[in-house]
């Protein structure tokens, strides 16, 4: 199945219960403009190099669009296209006043020295700076970028329209970005899933953890939950699973991978090592967080997953059918556009900061990206209630609807 049809799928479902009709349908769904460049740089060999680059804008009607930017050798104008979509869903369930955008290049940075991506980033630039901006389009990292590439961007852009730092968030703290933004989104994850386990009776000592992938997202979730003194049975990134029955020990896992060179957990010996996938069909695993990849539970595999409660810190893992499939089961899925979105809420409040020349401290930071999930999945809960539909359906419904009435304001639906 590809990306942009799964989300096209969950929008259904919600567009149905909201009965809009099929021509509006269409238009929410459609993307605003789609761009594809060609990104050519000269490798440090002295060889030249052909990658494409895409830039997705979906929607603007709730205000500029907002979106990461991703290196990675699978980006394609569909993935970009549904990743765009959901952060237009996903700025809207969290009530940001912005659209959803996305972009990124076919191209494993792995592969390359830093100064070809930072030549890379440029080239994209020069190709893209027109239809990016403060009050346009603007983008943060994603999956294969990072602070540098966002300063880089920053710089760039700033060539041929002058110095604005709010063209671009994710950027390296001493370089107007924002303190906390990196913790962000596993941080968001960390405090929906604490709240979403009370809510259903699974208190920290007694309800085990499992969280595969262990980058950005997966470390941060797995240090918040810890210290909310949840047992992290078993974490995963591309060397495997590390599984220990009674927990892991989440501080000396974190400072075993900052210790290696790639920053990968392999050769860390104080639990079992297990194949990669083992992770999400562990039987003493009550929630299960996908923070790496889309696409990892399927018709295939959902069979096997035994967890009660799927927290999606990652875009997209659960296929439309998989989902149908859990609901029946009883599984509770806390929807990525509104458990991962903390990473876009502290991107706003750094172009806020940004754009009022003003710094906030961390404790602020995390105050209010605290109030703001809380009150979107308070929302979200309330609405899946009263509606009688999943959690998913119910930030669905929120999002479309809060999009559907911002263009109606400005006099385009009806
Ligand atoms: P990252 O590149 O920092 O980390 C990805 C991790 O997943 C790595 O540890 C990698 O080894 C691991 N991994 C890759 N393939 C795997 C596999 N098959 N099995 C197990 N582990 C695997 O990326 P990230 O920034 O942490 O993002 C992770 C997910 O969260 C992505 O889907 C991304 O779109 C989503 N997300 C990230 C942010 C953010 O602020 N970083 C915000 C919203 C959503």
């Amino acid at each position: 199945m590809r990306a942009f049809e799964a989300i096209q799928q969950f929008f259904d479902i919600a567009a149905e219960h909201l009965e809009i009709d099929e021509r509006l349908r269409e238009a929410l769904l459609m993307p605003h403009r789609e761009v594809q460049v060609q990104v050519t740089i000269e490798r440090d060999d002295g060889q030249l190099a052909n990658y494409v680059g895409f830039r997705v804008q979906h929607d603007h009607y709730r205000g500029p669009m907002k979106g990461g930017l991703r290196y990675h050798p699978e980006v394609d104008l569909d993935e970009v296209r549904a990743l765009a979509s959901l952060m237009t869903w996903k700025t809207a369930v969290v009530n940001l006043p912005y659209g959803g955008a996305k972009g990124g290049i076919g191209v494993d940075p792995s592969e390359l020295s830093q100064r070809e991506v930072e030549r890379l980033t440029r080239a994209f630039v020069d190709q893209i700076h027109d239809i990016v901006g403060p009050d346009t389009d603007i983008p943060a990292p994603d999956m294969g970028t990072d602070h540098r590439v966002m300063a880089w961007f920053r710089n760039q852009w700033e060539k041929y329209h002058g110095f604005n730092p709010s063209v671009i968030t994710g950027k390296p703290v001493e370089e107007y970005g924002a303190k906390g933004r990196e913790e962000a989104t596993g941080r968001g994850v960390g405090s929906l899933t604490f709240k979403l386990s009370k809510r259903l009776g699974l208190e920290p000592p007694r309800t085990n953890i499992a969280i595969q992938g262990f980058g950005n997202v997966g470390t941060h979730a797995a240090k918040y939950l810890y210290e909310s003194e949840f047992p992290i049975v078993a974490v995963s990134d591309i060397t495997g699973t590390y599984y220990h029955p009674d927990g892991l020990d989440i501080a000396a896992i974190l400072h075993h991978k900052i210790e290696h060179p790639q920053g990968l957990l392999e050769g860390y010996t104080e639990c079992e090592h297990l194949p990669i996938d083992a992770l999400m069909y562990l039987d003493d695993v009550q929630v299960l967080i996908p923070a790496a990849l889309g696409g990892v539970i399927t018709s295939d595999n959902v069979d096997q997953i035994k967890a009660q409660v799927i927290v999606e810190a990652a875009n997209g893992p659960i296929y439309p059918i998989a989902d149908k499939i859990l609901a029946e089961r009883g599984v509770t899925v806390l929807p990525d556009i509104l458990a991962n979105a903390g990473g876009v809420t502290v991107s706003y409040f750094e172009w806020v900061q940004n754009r009022q020349h003003y710094r906030w401290p961390l404790d602020r930071v995390r105050q209010e990206l605290d109030h703001t999930m809380t009150q979107a999945f308070e929302e979200v809960w309330q609405m899946a209630q009263q509606a009688n539909v999943s959690l998913r359906t119910a930030a669905y419904i929120i999002g479309i609807n809060r999009v559907r009435r911002a263009a109606k304001l400005a006099g385009f639906a009806t």
